[in-house]
């Protein structure tokens, strides 16, 4: 049993609303910044776009000899110009076509460097897939299956296969895949790999060499970002 006696008792008291107003204002303050967030404007956020390949590394190559690293850097490029368009800042990891270093190593690492210094929101990395059956479209998603991109990978998908795909190439089935892959592990924020198209397939060759289609594409990518970072 513990004695109490009226001052202490006055003391507990006065203990007991001071912790209790602590606490409301610790609350009002946790509130208070999560609001801050949400408002957070475009315009402070930072993304990187990768476009893959580059120089000597052409990556895959079309049926009339067009190159995925030069698919890439125009793609790259629509969606530089749509993302700074809604206020966001973008750092690219190249801009001409030639790679970063002619040592894939080097080259890989010289784009890692761009992206910790950018301390991004997100990196987006952009290339073009190739499939031995040629009847293979449609754009698919990656992220790195150890990391926190997956959700932005799945949302990404899904809504690629809603407005691109099932539009363009007619199937709306694709799941964003996880793997080891090292563009999307430079920083821990969501980071994935778009494969904007197959350029195996006449089709999806055409696409990816026609403005309408990477501009409706990178309207939808800077959508589901722009989703992903004001929910
Ligand atoms: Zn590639």
């Amino acid at each position: 049993m513990v004695f109490i006696t009226k001052k202490s008792y006055v003391i507990a008291i006065a203990i007991i609303i001071v912790i209790v107003a602590a606490s409301i204002a610790v609350g009002g303050g946790y509130i208070y910044t999560h609001r801050a967030q949400a408002t957070a404007k475009i315009s402070e956020y930072t993304v990187v776009i990768d476009a893959g390949h580059g120089g000597i590394d052409g990556g895959v190559v079309g049926s009339q000899g067009v190159k995925e690293s030069d698919i890439n850097l125009k793609m790259a490029g629509v969606l530089q110009k749509q993302l700074e368009s809604m206020g966001y800042g973008v750092v690219m990891t190249r801009t001409s076509k030639d790679a970063l270093n002619n040592i894939k190593r080097l080259d890989m690492q010289a784009r890692k460097d761009i992206i910790v210094k950018a301390s991004p929101v997100a990196v987006i990395s952009l290339h073009v897939n190739k499939f031995s059956n040629s009847s293979r479209r449609g754009a698919q998603v990656f992220y790195d299956d150890t990391g926190i991109g997956k959700d932005f990978a799945e949302n990404m998908q899904k809504s690629i296969n809603q407005n691109i795909n099932a539009k363009y190439s007619g199937r709306d089935d694709y799941e964003a895949i996880g793997g080891d892959l090292f563009i999307t592990k430079c920083v821990k924020v969501p980071s994935i790999i778009i494969e904007c198209g197959f350029i195996s397939n006449p089709q999806d060759e055409k696409l990816l060499l026609s403005q309408s289609y990477c501009q409706d594409l990178c309207r939808v990518i800077a959508d589901v970002l722009t989703e992903s970072l004001t929910v």
